[in-house]
């Protein structure tokens, strides 16, 4: 009798460059593509409009592209264990193949799955996929995990990197089972969404890194990518957040677009590439210090007090601070799901030292409104801001978003982008703390930067002597 396999997509929801699927297509006679939702609601801090409407949008687009393969992707619901029990039993699979998913939660359902298909007497296949390199391959001397960047990018840059798999073209014989109509968002509660979203689905991701080749953002990475205003990065982390393209085509891209490059082109190809360094930095943190979704990394400051107000709070979600770069960046985050990284930098770093709010509301507002959001990266940024991550900004470098402004958005093109009534703002008044207001509808600081900077000095400080 023929194999059958099941192949459970997760972060993975594409056909080119996917590990697990290239392997499942390539030992069975047929495949059975199968996604199964979660069944979060909308009481989940981390469940949001714009970023299940964006995942609604990606399994459509994966949906499209199994139909184009003679196939139909089978849409289940529920906990991922139980659903493939049933699964195996209706289609008699042999096998179930997966590539593994970095975090915490994604790896304790591997566990349970792996005991469904042990008491069934099927094969469990996990594959490395979503990142070049597994927590475990990147190590010290002393086989330890590296709680700093530097160390950990050198000799993640040193290893060997595996090419892309090819497509799969077919998934076998054709299936007959049936699944659930595709998710919508109704299913989670959620209001409809109002997010201008990227377009979704695997060809949509794969224009995207052609056109940040082609157009030339990517030599020039290393001297635009700190400007929030325009083109000036990928725009790809919403792609590789649901892996709508694979981490090896993007790798080899980078590499192929650097042979032959002047020093200034090939640099920039390198700084962006120990960018992704950085994501794999993060989920290698999470895989070996777990606890840092629940507490500080830095145990110097577990026991900072984080006093900040609701109200301040507030003001921060809205982009109601005063500060026209914070304001401009949460308004660009509730606009469009995503937010440049250095104005990532400049609003998690006011929240915590500015607002004194604790970072994990920060990280939770983060989690539910970016279509991005990744649990790894973005606890990475929150602590890394906060000064209580690995790798941390030493909590004496407090950025003023005064100068941030004069330094990365020189002309003020950022802030009327996302803030209209400043639109008639001259760029200067954008840099200081305003004497009158900037527009009746628009209000003054919240806070005064240098005072607040010097209570978060003393607080750290304070929280190390304690
Ligand atoms: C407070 C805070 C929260 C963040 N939350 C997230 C998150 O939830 N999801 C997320 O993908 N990134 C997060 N980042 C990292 C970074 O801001 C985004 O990856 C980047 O802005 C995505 O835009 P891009 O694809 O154009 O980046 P590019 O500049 O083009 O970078 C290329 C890729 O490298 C990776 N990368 C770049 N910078 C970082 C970084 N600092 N940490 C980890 N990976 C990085 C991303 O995968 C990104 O797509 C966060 C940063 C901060 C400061």
């Amino acid at each position: 009798m023929p194999k059958v396999s099941i192949h459970w997509f997760r972060r993975d929801l594409r056909i080119s460059d996917n590990t697990a699927l290239h392997h499942a297509v390539t030992s069975s006679a047929q495949v059975i593509p199968a996604y199964i939702q979660s069944q979060w609601q909308n009481t989940h801090p981390w469940t949001g409009a714009g970023k299940q409407q964006f995942l609604c949008n990606n399994i459509e687009a994966l949906a499209k592209n199994i139909e184009t393969l003679g196939s139909r992707l089978i849409i289940l619901q529920g906990n991922a264990d139980e659903e493939l029990r049933r699964l195996i039993r209706t289609t008699h699979a042999e096998a179930v193949y997966t590539n593994r998913d970095p975090d915490p939660f994604g790896k304790a359902m591997e566990i349970k799955v792996a005991a469904v298909c042990s008491e069934l007497g099927v094969a469990f296949h996990t594959f490395k996929d979503v990142v070049l390199h597994e927590a475990p391959e990147v190590l010290t001397g002393e086989g330890k995990p590296y709680r700093v960047y530097t160390p950990y990018s050198k000799n993640w840059l040193t290893l060997p990197k595996t090419a892309p798999w090819p497509k799969v073209e077919s998934l076998g014989i054709q299936h007959r089972v049936t699944g659930l109509p595709l998710p919508r968002l109704e299913q989670w509660n959620l209001p409809p969404c109002t997010v201008q979203l990227p377009e979704a689905g695997e060809r949509a991701a794969r224009k995207r890194m052609k056109e940040f080749i082609e157009d030339k953002t990517l030599v020039q990475y290393g001297q635009c990518r700190n400007t929030p205003f325009g083109k000036t990065t990928s725009g790809l982390s919403p792609y590789l957040r649901y892996g709508l393209i694979g981490i090896r085509e993007l790798y080899q891209c980078c590499q192929q677009a650097a042979e032959g490059a002047d020093t200034t082109a090939s640099s920039s190809i390198h700084t962006y590439i120990k960018e992704l360094a950085w994501r794999e930095f993060y989920m290698a943190i999470l895989h070996s210090f777990p606890e840092v979704l629940e507490t500080e990394f830095n145990a110097d400051f577990r026991k900072v007090p984080w006093e900040g107000s609701e109200k301040h709070f507030e003001a921060w979600k809205q982009g109601r601070t005063g500060f026209p770069i914070v304001d401009a960046g949460m308004r660009q985050l509730l606009a469009t799901g995503w937010m440049h990284n250095r104005v990532r930098m400049i609003v998690s770093m006011f929240l915590t030292k500015d607002l004194h709010v604790h970072w994990r509301l920060g990280e939770n507002f983060f989690m539910q409104h970016l279509v991005d959001g990744e649990i790894a990266s973005n606890n990475g940024g929150w602590q890394w801001s906060a000064g209580t991550g690995a790798d941390a900004a030493p909590y004496f470098r407090i950025q003023n978003p005064w100068t941030q402004t004069t330094r990365y958005d020189p002309n003020g093109d950022y802030i009327r982008q996302w803030i209209p009534e400043l639109a008639k703002v001259p760029a200067a008044a954008l840099q200081g703390p305003p004497m009158t207001s900037l527009h009746p509808d628009y209000p003054l600081p919240i806070v005064d930067h240098s005072v607040e900077r010097d209570k978060t000095l003393m607080r750290f400080k304070q929280a190390r002597q304690s």
